[in-house]
């Protein structure tokens, strides 16, 4: 057996597909002093056994651009590793039973060919003839995906092995990872290498790609990882008739069941509703190797009695074999990857809710680079791992949520879809009371939020639809009030932190694209960006003093943001006061009248300025009052100590305060033109392109991180503008995702959208992407613009300035 080195440059733990493509990129980046522990052998933990289905189209851009390239790499792999992968470009069929399912693939199509992919919706009889062995009878139509593939997930996993090998990868089988070691690094504790049944080894960079075994490894040194395997199952049958080594793979959703085409028979399996976790991640069994689960023939009968319905012929067909396997599952079904924020050169690539082969070759290179360059490289925020907290870590919470997630996988994906499992999880100082008037809660960072308030008996429920939702009715009266008169919010989920120490300004002058050095009691709305100008972060600064800084950022990005904060920090500390305050927000027309009856503070326009802050004494409690606004109204963000929160509430509501939900702060924040993060503002995005560069201090001559790249932005002109639009007809609804055309050809895509009550239709913000950059305002302007809502063309109207109050007269009063 060889000697294990006694240090290396990276560590990579597991040689699963990931771990292998993590190795073969890093390599390929020119970082070759690479060494990879499998505590068995290569592929024998879930890689073996996986079906080998690769599908480019994801819900999201950056997704299907990470599958593409798996599917570009997986076919050209071969010519230089000399190891065939198997992969076959068959083609992909998704069947629709209902017409539910068919908006869905239409918005699918929709969003191919926004992502330039080829995509057709089909007739049932196209569907047969492609696919002969089913019955389409009950079927109402079809999506062809051309660029969809098979490949054999083993022989994959040998190829990535052979290509990092032959640039300097050590691959080491047979050993087990026990340990790691530690360092006090200059930004908190870095990991200095990895102990194992062999010896140690020192490493600047130690990557964790060990599937389900990752959580544990995790534990050891105190880092998070959201993950929990379940069973998960398919059979391969013998010959079926009408199949061919070139027949596509064929998902049949609405009956939870995929097929492939495998030595003349079928492979045959499904996301079944009735998930079943397996063990506890910390109680996972070793030695491990090509391993399968026991048959359960019970829990499998809902996929093959599905299966039966599609393929009849299958009835009087011999199952070869029955694979059950562990993979793991995360809370929200994306997977897990970037740095640990608890530990420096820690990395992480694992959790791949049973994508993991469509997704290795993107995701390898994705951490690759991210490692080599400190930094991703794209917008990955739905993947990074750090938008999850500790408390996400919890196997019990984590074993009744990936339930629900296996379970959905096939599921139609409703809008604004709301999981049930692990609730409530974090509860604002006011919850009971707005359950008690009809709220009804959404989560959002575990918090429970007031979503829209129904009749306090209870009686409205969340359903879900692609059309006008139940819901959407309540959500235009509190729309209204809050215009017309006053609302009140309960945004206690805000990130909080405070900044502060001696070089607190200096730091945050650099972390910020606004200039933060403004008198005490002032608040500064700014981004935060990367050295390639994208969005890190949008949120409000308030300086509470000369080195102390008060800092509200979204809900769900506390732990990116304190990540943030802590690699930019210098000499100053950040702290997480989340939890320390209930925030209200009070908003309308009214807000000062109503607010002013509670405080003997003046709330007079002179008195209390657009974007300053104070802390005053209301309805008895010393709070910080920030006059703000999300909804584009007159109004304040109270942050109150909790102990106190719940007394102001009552006074607030008592002064005649309609409650209101975050459907309505979404609907007015679009009307208003407001952006978010990630949906408008990601890595990928700046703030030319976002329309927003009045927000950076560019006419000074303070340096900050991104200013380069923004004013080389500038000089250019945007690739692409962000614009805001209201359909034409009111009775259209869009949720976000859907595809513009500008003069009948694909030009972009919807990133927000919501019924707006005083617009009177949908509102909503678009990207829009000329063939030739930049994207002028003439360009804009001279075009005439639809949206493909679910196959049905929507004219809109577009507007560069925003729809509502476009002058800031409601605001700054
Ligand atoms: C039934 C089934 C069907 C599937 N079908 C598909 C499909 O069609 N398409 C698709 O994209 N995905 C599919 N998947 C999912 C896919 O198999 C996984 O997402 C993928 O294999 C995960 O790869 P990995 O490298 O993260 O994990 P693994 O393959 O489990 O690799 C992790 C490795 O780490 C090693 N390890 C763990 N701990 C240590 C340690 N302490 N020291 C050293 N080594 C360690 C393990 O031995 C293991 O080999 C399927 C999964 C299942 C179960």
């Amino acid at each position: 057996m060889a000697e294990l080195p006694d240090r290396a440059q990276v560590v990579v733990i597991g040689g699963g597909v990931i771990g292998t493509s993590v190795a073969y990129h890093l390599t390929k980046l020119g970082w070759t002093d690479v060494v990879l522990l499998e505590q068995g052998r290569l592929s024998s933990g879930t890689t073996w056994h996986a079906a080998g289905l690769v599908g480019p189209l994801r819900a999201s851009e950056s997704g299907t651009r990470l599958v593409q390239y798996s599917a570009q790499l997986y076919a050209e792999l071969e010519a230089e590793t000399g190891l065939a992968t198997g992969y076959r470009n068959v083609g992909g069929l998704v069947l629709a039973r209902t017409p539910d399912r068919m908006v869905q693939l239409a918005r699918t199509a929709a969003n191919g060919e926004a992502y330039g992919l080829e995509t057709e919706l089909i007739s049932p009889e196209r569907a047969q003839e492609l696919w002969p062995p089913m019955q389409v009878e009950d079927l109402l139509g079809a999506l062809w995906l051309p660029g969809d593939g098979k490949v054999n997930p083993a022989d994959l996993t040998q190829s990535l092995a052979k290509g990092a090998r032959q640039r300097g990868t050590q691959v080491f089988e047979k050993v087990r990872v026990t340990g790691f070691s530690t360092i006090d690094g200059a930004r908190g504790p870095r990991v200095a290498g990895v102990r194992t049944d062999r010896g140690d080894i020192e490493a600047e960079v130690v990557v964790n790609c060990a599937g389900q075994w990752a959580k544990a490894l995790g534990d050891l040194v105190g880092v998070t990882i959201p993950l929990h395997s379940a069973e998960h199952f398919y059979v391969v049958t013998e010959r079926v008739e009408g199949t061919h080594p070139d027949l596509p793979i064929m998902r049949d959703q609405d009956g939870w069941t995929y097929f492939k085409e495998e030595v003349g028979g079928l492979v045959v399996g499904g996301f079944e509703p009735n998930a079943k976790p397996w063990k506890s991640p910390n109680d996972l069994p070793y030695p491990f190797e090509f391993q399968l689960l026991e048959e359960d023939w019970d829990h499998f009968q809902i996929l093959m009695d599905q299966a039966l319905l599609r393929v009849p012929s299958l009835e009087h067909t011999g199952i070869r074999k029955f694979y059950n396997g562990p993979e793991s599952f995360t809370p929200d079904n994306q997977f897990l990857l970037g740095e640990a924020p608890e530990l420096d050169g820690f990395f992480l690539g694992c959790g791949f809710n049973s994508v993991g082969i469509a997704s290795a070759g993107g995701a390898g290179r994705a951490l690759a680079e991210w490692i080599v360059a400190g930094a991703p490289q794209d917008d990955l925020v739905g993947v990074d791992v750090r938008r999850f907290a500790p408390f996400h870590g919890d196997n019990a919470w984590l074993r009744s949520r990936v339930a629900e997630t296996l379970g959905n996988h096939y599921a139609i994906p409703w809008p604004n879809l709301e999981v049930t499992s692990g609730r409530p999880q974090r509860l604002s100082p006011f919850h009971d009371r707005l359950a008690a008037k009809g709220a009804i809660f959404g989560s959002k960072m575990g918090w429970e939020r007031p979503l829209v308030f129904g009749p306090a008996d209870g009686s409205l429920e969340l359903e879900y639809s692609w059309g006008k939702p139940g819901w959407l009715p309540f959500c235009i009266e509190e729309q209204l009030a809050c215009r017309a008169d006053v609302a009140v919010f309960d945004q206690t989920s805000f990130s909080k932190y405070i900044v502060s120490g001696p070089g607190a300004l200096a730091s945050l002058q650099r972390i910020c694209g606004g200039d933060v050095d403004v008198p005490v009691g002032h608040a500064v709305y700014t981004p935060w960006l990367g050295t390639h100008g994208g969005y890190e972060a949008d949120l409000t600064v308030t300086r509470t003093g000369a080195d102390s800084f008060f800092i509200v950022s979204s809900s769900a990005t506390t732990v990116r943001d304190l990540d943030w904060l802590r690699r930019h920090l210098d000499d100053a500390t950040a702290v997480d006061v989340t939890e320390a305050y209930g925030v209200l927000g009070v908003m309308g027309p009214r807000s000062r009248e109503l607010l002013q009856g509670l405080t003997d503070a003046d709330l007079s326009h002179d008195a209390f300025g657009f974007a300053t802050s104070q802390v005053i004494t209301l309805a008895g409690a010393r709070l910080r009052a920030t006059r703000m606004t999300y909804v584009g109204e007159l109004g304040w963000e109270l942050y109150i100590p909790v102990a106190e929160a719940g007394r102001v509430y009552d006074a607030i509501s008592a002064a005649g305060a309609r409650d209101a939900g975050y459907n309505t702060i979404e609907s007015m924040r679009l009307e208003k033109g407001y952006r978010a993060f990630p949906r408008e503002l990601n890595p990928d995005d700046n703030p030319v392109d976002a329309g927003l560069s009045f927000a950076c201090k560019l006419d000074s001559d303070i340096d900050f991180i991104g200013r380069d790249a923004v004013v080389a932005a500038k000089a250019q002109g945007p690739r692409r503008r962000l614009v805001s639009f209201v359909a034409d007809d009111p009775e259209v609804m869009m949720w976000g995702g859907e595809l513009v055309l500008r003069d009948g050809v694909p030009a972009g895509q919807v990133t927000s959208a919501a019924w707006g009550a005083t617009l009177g239709s949908t509102v909503g913000l678009a990207y829009l992407v000329p063939e030739d950059p930049p994207a002028t305002l003439d360009w804009v302007r001279s075009g005439s613009y639809q949206v493909n809502v679910g196959g049905v063309l929507a004219s809109i109207r577009v507007s560069t300035r925003p729809l509502f109050d476009p002058g800031n007269e409601r605001i700054r009063c």
